[in-house]
């Protein structure tokens, strides 16, 4: 037995606790087969904190964060917080965690599976085999960067401004998450900015160039933002693994993930130098359905085998796990999201259940 792994748990709000309890369970059961010793702590964060502690990200939480091997959250958010002022919302929780943990790459997988292939917008024989990894810088760019503001001009306007900035060091940074990222997949890495009229994306492109020379072993490709948008949805099997910046990254990580058709079954991971990473699915707390055990629990499943792989060094736990969502879906178990005709319909329990039944075979 190896020392226990210490994993904090964020259940947050909405479906988020339905489906954390699936992902726990999954991961006791792989624990025991794996002879891993997990330890979980729950911390509040989200609505759930709001209410407690009138705020979304309580400083204990943070502690009990900094002081764990990985952080597994489910999902915030909800109608009854979405008049709190935007400083109390539990969204803006999100940012404090991801600053609080200095998070800076955030990767989201968009791999589309066999079985679900009819979910897709997109035609079978565009989106079959698609495996793509979006590498985003999570903490730089537009998004943070000054001045920002809505400020008065001379003439009597309102001039609101965003600034897009970016320093060597922090293209370097995400530049080697994506390097090393492409390693460990087909060693093809695509860089993506605005170089033809932005000064900072002529920065990004000569650090990722100059980057290159240390990964001989990956094959290092370019395009602007604009064109990677056309081909992610005209050919997107030509892509492997993607880098780019928060705003850019924003966008076309959620046009990969939706070539996938089913939100409920994308998990992310988002990592910093050193420290905890946090893995959660990409969906939101879903409210609609929240409580009424209809949650697709596979996003927050997959997402502790991104944990595994990417937060714990454990592979083999998380081929493990990745193996089990491949085989209930291969048994025809489906939750609403992605119900197709002949298919097996069951609620978030019921797939948990059909998840400990795939790993114990
Ligand atoms: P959402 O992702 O919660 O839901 C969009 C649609 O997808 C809904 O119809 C929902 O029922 C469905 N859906 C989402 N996850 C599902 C799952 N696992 N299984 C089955 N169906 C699922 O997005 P939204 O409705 O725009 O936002 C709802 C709340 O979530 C808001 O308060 C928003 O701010 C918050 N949010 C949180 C996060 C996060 O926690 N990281 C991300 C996005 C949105």
């Amino acid at each position: 037995m190896t020392a226990p792994l210490r994993i904090t748990l964020l259940p947050g709000d909405g479906i988020g606790p339905e489906i954390m309890s699936v992902a726990v369970s999954v991961l006791k059961q792989v624990a025991e087969q794996q002879n891993l010793e997990f330890e979980f702590t729950e911390a509040l964060f989200g609505g759930a904190a709001i209410d407690e502690t009138g705020a979304p990200v309580p400083e204990e939480t943070l502690t009990a964060c900094r002081q764990s091997d990985a952080v597994m959250l489910a999902s915030i958010g909800g109608y009854k917080w979405d008049t709190l002022p935007r400083s109390q919302r539990p969204e803006t929780g999100l940012l404090g965690l991801r600053a609080g943990l200095s998070l800076f790459a955030n990767l989201r997988p968009a791999t589309i599976l066999p079985q679900l292939l009819s979910a897709s917008s997109l035609k079978p024989e565009v989106v079959e085999g698609v495996d793509i990894m979006v590498v985003r810088e999570l903490t730089g760019g537009i998004y943070f960067g000054s001045p920002k503001g809505i400020f008065e001009t001379e003439d009597g306007q309102q001039r609101g401004v965003s600034t897009m900035a970016y320093s060597s060091s922090e293209i370097d940074r995400i530049g080697r998450v994506a390097f090393e990222a492409a390693q460990k997949r087909s060693a093809r890495l695509c860089s993506v900015d605005k170089a033809n009229v932005l000064e900072v994306s002529q920065l990004w492109r000569d650090r990722i160039t100059a980057l290159s020379a240390d990964y001989s072993d990956v094959e290092l490709s370019h395009l602007y933002v604009d064109n990677a948008a056309m081909q992610l949805v005209r050919a997107p099997k030509q892509f492997d693994t993607i880098v780019t910046g928060n705003l850019f990254g924003d966008i076309l990580s959620d046009a990969a993930a939706m070539l996938t058709g089913s939100i409920g079954m994308l998990p992310s991971a988002s990592l910093g130098e050193s420290g905890p990473g946090v893995f959660e699915p990409v969906h939101g707390s879903a409210p609609d359905i929240a409580g009424q055990d209809k949650a697709n629990p596979l996003a927050q499943v997959l997402s502790a085998a991104m944990m595994l792989r990417y937060g714990l060094s454990q592979p083999a736990a998380a081929d493990q796990i990745e193996q089990a969502v491949l085989t209930v879906l291969d048994q025809g178990f489906r939750t609403g999201d992605i119900m197709s005709e002949g298919m097996k319909a069951v609620g978030c329990q019921g797939m948990g259940e059909a998840l400990q039944a795939a790993l114990s075979t």
